[in-house]
């Protein structure tokens, strides 16, 4: 057991499990004589592999047959620009709503292949919340509308899917895949990197409606047109065996778990814990707004800058690590992923408590 607790925003934290599990057949493969990062990705053991993670992330999701799974490279910075190649046509208007660092990103990446509204956009209140859906100028008609379901930057989550009508709804959900439950058939394309709650990183896992294929912009490269990979299981060239292999495990754990909902569960009272802690303290700050708060990246700041690095050494004397923030806001991030666990976040309230009281 390791006795340490660790709170990176990504690539984050593993349930140890799966660790263990990863470790013991890392040499041989269930007999097989070979280690899973040895194996051809066209041989029947991977094959299987590759098959079951499918299958149990379908199960999981409650993916319909009408949307393909896709398990790809490049991570959702790639999907920035995959996304307008495939489903911006010449002449349309793809809609995004900004509410953080990276929907940014994502904006700027489409703006790169094609006409981009900014439909809504919380950037002028630092973005503290989500823009309500009152105030979203939509384009009639749009290719698309894009969403970033959890900022993972400034804490900001979608608390429930956002009605844009016939208009197929993207949303990136890097950084809150499988952490509540999610209804795949209110979306055109679900997609992100899985290295902040499914596996390791080099595996970004595209979910898409499969009537939505088939309009890549002519001279796109093969690697970058969704109906290609579609059509070729992902391989389209080699997949990230072991990064697939790995979130297969996380899958098979997540079910152990009781599926989505439990750990949705969890992740409630996981982040209702940190919040009530954070709230109640004058000394502590979280500046988003109540109802738009991430359950998975918990930003705060302390009184006084002068004071983070005390705080940092403090905590990583107690085994509580990466709590620094991100590098455009300062403060502290505190990421409580699917795999960390309740014992975790009440070690970090224990800590903040008592620096309060040392320095408060
Ligand atoms: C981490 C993250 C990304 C970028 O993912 P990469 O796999 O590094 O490209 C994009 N969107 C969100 C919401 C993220 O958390």
């Amino acid at each position: 057991m390791r006795n340490v607790f660790n709170f990176s925003a990504g690539p984050a934290v593993l349930p140890e499990e799966v660790l263990g599990e990863a470790a013991a057949e890392m040499l041989d493969w269930h007999g097989s004589g070979q280690s899973v990062m040895e194996m051809s990705h066209r041989g029947k053991e991977y094959m299987s592999i590759h098959a079951q993670a499918e299958a149990d992330l379908r199960e999981l999701m409650g993916i319909p047959a009408s949307y393909k799974t896709l398990f790809l490279q490049g991570g959702a910075t790639l999907q920035f620009a995959i996304l307008p190649m495939n489903f911006l046509p010449q002449g349309k208007t793809a809609d995004y709503i900004n509410t953080g660092e990276w929907s940014k990103k994502a904006i700027k990446e489409a703006q790169l292949f094609g006409k981009v509204n900014v439909a809504a956009s919380s950037e002028e209140r630092k973005f503290t919340c989500v823009p309500p859906r009152g105030e979203w100028r939509l384009t009639p008609d749009a290719a698309y509308v894009h969403i970033c379901a959890n900022e993972t930057i400034g804490g900001v989550e979608f608390q429930s899917t956002p009605d844009v009508g016939d208009v197929p709804l993207i949303a990136d959900i890097s950084s809150n895949f499988m952490s509540r439950p999610i209804d795949v058939t209110k979306y055109g394309v679900l997609y992100g990197g899985a290295q902040k709650n499914l596996g390791p990183a080099g595996l970004t896992l595209v979910i898409v409606r499969e009537d939505l294929l088939g309009h890549v912009r002519p001279n796109s490269p093969s690697l970058l047109d969704l109906k290609q990979q579609a059509d070729n299981d992902s391989m389209v060239n080699t997949p990230p065996t072991f990064a697939v292999y790995v979130a297969g495990l996380v899958f098979r754990w997540m079910k152990r778990q009781g599926g989505v909902a439990a750990v949705e569960r969890r992740n409630i009272e996981k982040s209702n814990l940190l919040y009530d802690y954070l709230d109640s303290s004058a000394f502590y700050t979280n500046p988003v707004a109540r109802a738009d708060r991430s359950r998975m990246n918990v930003p705060f700041t302390l009184p006084d800058a002068a004071l983070d690095a005390p705080f940092l050494a403090g905590a990583q004397e107690r085994g509580l690590l990466q709590l620094k923030g991100h590098r455009s806001v300062g403060g502290m991030r505190a990421s409580i992923y699917n795999a960390m666990s309740l014992a975790g976040v009440q070690a970090l309230v224990d800590y903040l408590r008592a620096f309060e009281k040392q320095h408060g």
